[in-house]
């Protein structure tokens, strides 16, 4: 194996900044460097790009300029969600404690939030998922109640790729709270993590019904560390960091003007480029699953099926019996290729992952899976070098 030609295959949890997305941004490492608070030149160049950068953001996602909120990325976007609104009902309502709906196989970005919220009194119901990982609606109305806030469900799963039913959401939300409205009965407000999404999905915020939406650079090939919540006008939220001011007052620290130029660009870019990009990765994703489960014994695909259209077209989460996920890993990386157990963030906690776990299926499943995410530039050689890989490793293992 050639050292140069080595195969990525996690492109779920971490891209490449693209050529046009490094080119955009670099005039704003040395040469437009001012503060965007700034009176002076130096100040207006840096306030035009970011304000540029947030019009371009606002265009993609179908909102106003003024609804988008620069942030760290999508850690940062979900914190300011969550918290947001919980400290918002926590100061404005008497009806509390308050209630929040999500699921059992949301990033750790979300789930964390919501558990440090229900150690303080909160009332939080995680939702199940089917087989596939899906949420269904049926249990979301069940769940809801009168002092329901919020509702926070990711777009598309990190580690099976399950694609929920947000724009479904959306409008039984929009119904029913016009019922509340009517019984005098707070908005519930919702809430999703679109991370995984945006580089294949239709992330227009009017189509999908939502109040809040969390983007980042890192999965679409833009900068690390880059994000936005999008927070619907009228829709209020008390920040997390407080200082001067910044991003209406939503997230004060001096603005990275930089990553946003490349976020919007990145984000530009994979909308613009996101069916040609799932057509060309649905095919490869059922090739390489053909290949695996007519050569290996026993493999499966977790997660839902290409053919239902409701799983991300770049992932592949693949169970083998009797192998580890880690030692496969492992295997595999001395080969040249990588790929990971479950998502990047559980990888360093334990070795079973507990969205698997969620889906009910076999125990096993859950330490003898992983995942395989493809990106844009992965080829068909890429791929058939993988399953070759993978059908020596599982023999060895
Ligand atoms: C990567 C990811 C996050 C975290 O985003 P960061 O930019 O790394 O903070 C949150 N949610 C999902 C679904 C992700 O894939």
């Amino acid at each position: 194996m050639n050292k140069k030609s080595y195969i990525y295959l996690d492109y779920a949890a971490a891209t490449p900044t693209r050529k046009e997305v490094v080119k955009v941004m670099s005039p704003f490492n040395a040469e437009v460097f001012g503060n965007a608070s700034s009176l002076h030149k130096q100040g207006r160049l840096a306030k035009k790009a970011l304000e540029e950068a947030r019009t371009n953001i606002a265009k993609v996602i179908s909102a106003f300029s003024k609804e988008v909120v620069f942030t760290s990325g999508g850690t940062e976007s979900c914190n300011l969600a969550i918290f947001g609104i919980a400290r918002e009902h926590d100061e404005t309502h008497l009806n509390k404690p308050g209630h929040i709906i999500t699921s059992r196989i949301e990033h750790p970005a979300v789930l964390e939030p919501i558990k440090l919220l229900e150690k303080n009194g909160w009332q939080v119901t995680y939702l199940p998922v089917s087989r596939e990982g899906l949420v269904r609606l049926a249990d979301l109305k069940q769940a809801i109640q009168k002092n329901t806030v919020l509702i926070s469900l990711m777009y598309a799963n990190n580690e099976v790729g399950s694609i929920q039913p947000i724009q479904e959401i959306g409008k039984e939300l929009f119904k029913l709270n016009a019922e509340r409205k009517l019984q005098g009965l707070n908005k519930i407000i919702f809430h999703t993590d679109a991370c995984q999404a945006s580089g294949y999905l239709d992330i227009s915020v009017k189509s999908l019904g939502v109040d809040l939406m969390t983007l980042n650079g890192s999965k679409i090939y833009g900068p690390k560390q880059t994000g936005i919540l999008y927070i619907k006008a009228g829709t209020f939220i008390q920040p997390e960091l407080l200082g001067g001011g910044q991003e209406n007052n939503l997230r004060s620290g001096t603005e990275n003007i930089a990553g946003a130029v490349g976020l919007a660009k990145s984000l530009e870019l994979a909308q613009k480029e996101k069916q040609a990009t799932t057509r060309k990765l649905v095919n490869l994703g059922k090739l390489c699953l053909k290949s695996v489960l007519k050569n290996i014994p026993g493999a499966k695909l977790n997660g839902p099926s290409f053919e239902s259209g409701l799983r991300l077209p770049n992932n592949l989460n693949l169970f083998f019996q009797r192998v580890k996920g880690e030692d496969l890993v492992i295997y595999l990386d001395a080969k040249g290729i990588g790929v990971s157990t479950g998502s990047a963030c559980a990888s360093q906690k334990s070795s079973t992952s507990y969205v698997l776990d969620s889906l009910g299926g076999p125990a096993e499943v859950s330490g003898s899976s992983i995942r395989v995410s493809m990106g844009k530039d992965t080829t068909k050689h890429e791929i058939e070098y993988l399953v070759k890989s993978l059908i020596d490793c599982i023999k060895l293992l």
